[in-house]
């Protein structure tokens, strides 16, 4: 962690007397190390000389000739230098909220947006989440190395029964009551540990050997089910649908048979499908799912809004839950076109009688965003992370 004495800091701005004021004002909170350049080339040139590493946070206007600070942000990710930014404008905010997310898209570290007339306090306060946070770290970051499993690697685990489900809570937002949980599956894997979804599910479903996960998500949610409720939680649980499954024309059959099985309602289980491009078997799917919806079932639309043709699966299927995706949820409180999605979502759910359900809620502010949308129903870190049945039921305990 650096002091701001100990800061190496870039200026890019064309303007001489803005550049000469932050330059002031980086002085007046201790900051010696100061450099400054008039457009993204020089500074880019800078950065050369001085070395990407030592320069630790660059100050950018966005609007500049010759090197816009657009540009000059495509360098500095493209260079992979560990500078981290801060952009100066006096674009209007949602131009700004997309500079943000290209920032995000080129691998910088944005540590923030000060719009013009700059204080003394932003900046202040921008360089302070610089020394605080371990910015650093957070650069070097490598993904955690998750091992690559082969298809046939995962079969045989699929067989052994390695796989369980995670239970993440739903929680009711006007009551702040758990109405449910969604099942994610994971690998307990006897020599890597807890494996996530992104490691196993593509495979399955391109080597179209998804079912036998399916089936065995499918038997412990509905056994976990019936344990919850005799403990006295009644609740939904919702079990994720590959789309590729539902071309089989037994399927619904089958499911039903496993819940029943099992001593459970089917109402009390949600299928969870995600619209795609991919819905090749039209016919046979349509037929699947009416059926299980006659049957009992609760049909959720999945990543709702990313998908190919929202509007026309609503129309053909008799979903019972609307699931807003949660790349709309993530910043709904500082992006209004956001916001005016996922509020038209919500309403259209009501209208069409359906349950609204928004994922990755993970702020307090999106809580209650949500909540004063009329949103039904939240899933995210902001109430809890996926946990064995285990701990879900202690979180059911409170
Ligand atoms: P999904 O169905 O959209 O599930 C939600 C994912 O978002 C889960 O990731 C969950 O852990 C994560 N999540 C929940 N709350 C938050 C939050 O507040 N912030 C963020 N950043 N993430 C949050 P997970 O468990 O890694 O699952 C990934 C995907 O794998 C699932 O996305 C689902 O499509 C698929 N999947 C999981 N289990 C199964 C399964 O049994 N069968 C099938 N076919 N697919 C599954
Ligand atoms: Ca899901
Ligand atoms: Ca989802």
């Amino acid at each position: 962690m650096k002091k701001a004495s100990e800061l190496n800091i870039l200026v890019v701005e064309d303007d001489s007397f803005q550049r000469r004021l932050v330059v002031n004002m980086l002085r007046s909170v201790g900051v010696i190390e100061i450099c400054d350049a008039e457009n993204g080339r020089q500074a880019l040139e800078l950065i050369h000389v001085v070395g990407a590493k030592t320069v630790d946070i660059a100050i950018c206007d966005m609007n500049m000739p010759e090197m816009d600070g657009l540009e000059f942000l495509r360098h500095l990710g493209q260079e992979k230098t560990a500078t981290s930014i801060i952009i100066l404008s006096t674009l209007d905010s949602k131009l700004l909220a997309s500079v943000a997310k290209m920032s995000l898209a080129y691998g910088i570290h944005l540590l923030g947006v000060i719009e013009k007339p700059i204080s003394v306090a932003q900046l202040q306060l921008l360089i302070s989440q610089y020394t605080t946070t371990d910015v650093k770290s957070q650069h070097v970051e490598t993904k955690v190395a998750t091992p690559v499993f082969s298809l046939e690697e995962i079969l045989i685990g699929v067989r052994a029964k390695q796989f369980e489900p995670f239970f993440q809570p739903k929680v009711d937002l006007k009551t702040g009551r758990v109405s449910g949980a969604e099942a994610l599956a994971r690998w307990l894997h006897p020599e890597h540990g807890v494996i996530a979804p992104y490691a196993f599910i593509d495979l399955l479903e391109q080597g179209k050997q998804i079912d036998e996960l399916t089936f065995l998500m499918l038997e412990k949610a509905a056994a976990a089910s019936r344990l919850l409720d005799d403990k006295g939680y009644t609740m939904t649980i919702s079990v994720n649908l590959s789309l590729t499954s539902l071309s089989d024309i037994t399927l619904a059959k089958k499911i039903t048979q496993v819940v029943r099985d099992a001593g459970v309602d089917p109402a009390q289980i949600i299928l969870e499908v995600t619209e795609s491009a991919a819905m090749t078997d039209v016919a046979p799917a349509l037929e699947n799912l009416a059926r299980l919806r006659m049957h009992g079932f609760g049909l959720s639309i999945d990543d709702y809004g990313t998908g190919y043709s929202s509007m026309q699966q609503l129309t053909r299927v008799a979903f019972s839950e609307l699931k807003i995706d949660q790349s709309f949820v993530k910043d709904i409180a500082t992006n209004q076109a956001l916001r005016i999605i996922v509020e038209s979502s919500i309403d259209m759910a009501r209208k069409l009688g359906v349950k609204s359900i928004a994922e990755g809620v993970e702020t307090q502010e999106d809580w209650d965003t949500l909540k004063s949308m009329g949103c039904n129903m939240a899933q995210g870190y902001f109430i809890a992370k996926p946990m064995s049945l285990y701990s879900f039921i202690e979180f059911c305990e409170g």
